[in-house]
């Protein structure tokens, strides 16, 4: 908190920069500089400052025992007063160090090496960096954007530099398609915190290698993995955690047999040859693929899937297996759900249904991984929660032109306490 009195008795020059030495150490943390004047140009506030001789010294071996070469004169962005920007126009001595036989420059204590804003600044925009995007600080402060994202993605480096593995029990590992022109993120999810633990393009075992290496690294016990069903993944996770339950994703098993269900419908559509039992399956698609307790009364939904499946056997046969391949993530213990995937699997292979078939292998063969569900519960769900945070951000021009960036801020996404993302 700045208390500014104001005093009706006129003060002596000294006074003022007294107080004025003061403002610039208790206002902007200035600790070892002098006040000498402010200025007003172009509606920035110019507070020149030059070092209290304690400040001046070897910036190699700290002494004071050094002989000054001159100043140079630098403006430094610092934390605005008001609305207004204020520039610190610092004056910087140059030293001769008799011990490190060199001239050099002092070393400023308010700002970083070669940085044009002080250590102040940075802070500030870290803490609007919680509520802003980068875009409305650059204009708030009337700064570039660049310098914002510069000051961010030190911070977040800084933060993210070695990203603790320790304690890490569940992770779900995804793709995420962001963009046009097919780009696949891969990306690993703590399932207990939801921190995203590892991110790379491409969607293939490739983009998990250097995961593995810092898994193997930190020497982390992982209890379960969550996956969909692409080998790619598969292959990937049984040759680096050989022995790690996986748990395929329930989402991703519906979602491959609702695939097959919608060729099915489109082929036979195509196939038949009765133009009023064309009628009746034409834009069922969607009702197929809907959770039958979504199904909307007031637009027949209900009526049309019916009069649909009703015309159709083996289209009716495949809806329903759909519907009873959901069930099995929905008993009450593992044992239950063990006999619905059997009981599907006969079913499939009495219907003589060829799509039916090919899908009951699928389960039998990844019977345990879908079943592990019942062990541990998880999902890729959470993951694909994140999904339209990280293509807001994508879409915030930063995906791919500065792929560093775009990590660390997917990997301080979890810190976004609200969904204003920059
Ligand atoms: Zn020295």
């Amino acid at each position: 908190m700045i208390i500014i009195q104001i005093f009706c008795i006129s003060r002596t020059r000294l006074e003022n920069k007294i107080m004025s030495t003061s403002f610039v150490y208790h206002a902007l943390g200035l600790r070892d500089q002098f006040y000498k004047r402010t200025r007003f140009l172009r509606g920035a506030v110019i507070i020149e400052v030059f070092p209290k001789p304690e400040a001046i010294r070897c910036p190699e071996c700290h002494s004071r025992s050094v002989t000054k070469r001159g100043t140079i004169q630098r403006d430094i962005r610092t934390i605005p007063i008001g609305s207004k920007p204020v520039l610190l126009r610092a004056i910087i001595q140059r030293i001769w160090c008799p011990f490190c036989q060199f001239v050099r420059q002092i070393k400023l204590s308010f700002s970083n090496k070669g940085k044009s804003y002080t250590r102040a600044f940075e802070r500030y925009v870290i803490e609007l960096s919680q509520l802003m995007t980068i875009k409305d600080i650059a204009n708030h402060l009337r700064i570039s954007w660049d310098t914002i994202k510069e000051i961010q993605k030190a911070h977040l480096k800084q933060r993210y530099k070695g990203i603790k593995l320790k304690n890490i029990k569940r992770i779900a590992i995804d793709e995420i398609s962001i963009g046009k022109g097919h780009q696949y993120l891969t990306i690993v999810m703590d399932l207990q915190t939801g921190r995203i633990l590892h991110v790379d393009k491409g969607k293939g075992g490739d983009a998990l290698k250097t995961f593995w290496k810092k898994i193997k690294l930190s020497k982390v016990q992982i209890e379960a993995v969550s996956i969909d069903m692409s080998p790619a993944y598969l292959s990937a996770v049984v040759e680096n955690l050989p022995k790690v339950p996986i748990v395929f994703d329930r989402f991703h098993v519906v979602k491959l047999f609702n695939e097959k269900l919608s060729n099915f419908r489109r082929d036979l559509y195509n196939h038949l040859s009765d133009s009023d039992e064309q009628k009746l399956i034409k834009g069922t698609r969607w009702l197929l693929l809907k959770n039958p307790e979504n199904l909307k009364d007031d637009k027949k939904e209900p009526e049309r899937l019916k009069k649909a499946l009703e015309i159709n056997q083996p289209l009716s046969t495949v809806y329903y297996m759909k519907e009873e391949l959901r069930q099995i993530w929905n008993q009450p213990d593992k044992e239950t759900a063990k006999k619905v995937v059997s009981n599907w699997i006969n079913l499939a292979n009495v219907s003589n249904i060829p799509v039916l078939k090919k899908f009951a292998k699928t389960l039998s063969l990844h019977k345990i991984r879908i079943l592990a569900y019942y062990d541990f519960f998880i999902s890729t769900g959470p993951l694909e929660g994140t999904n339209n945070k990280i293509k807001t951000m994508k879409r915030k021009a930063y995906g791919y032109r500065d792929f560093e960036f775009f990590k660390l801020k997917l990997f301080d996404l979890h810190n976004k306490k609200y969904a204003l993302i920059g």
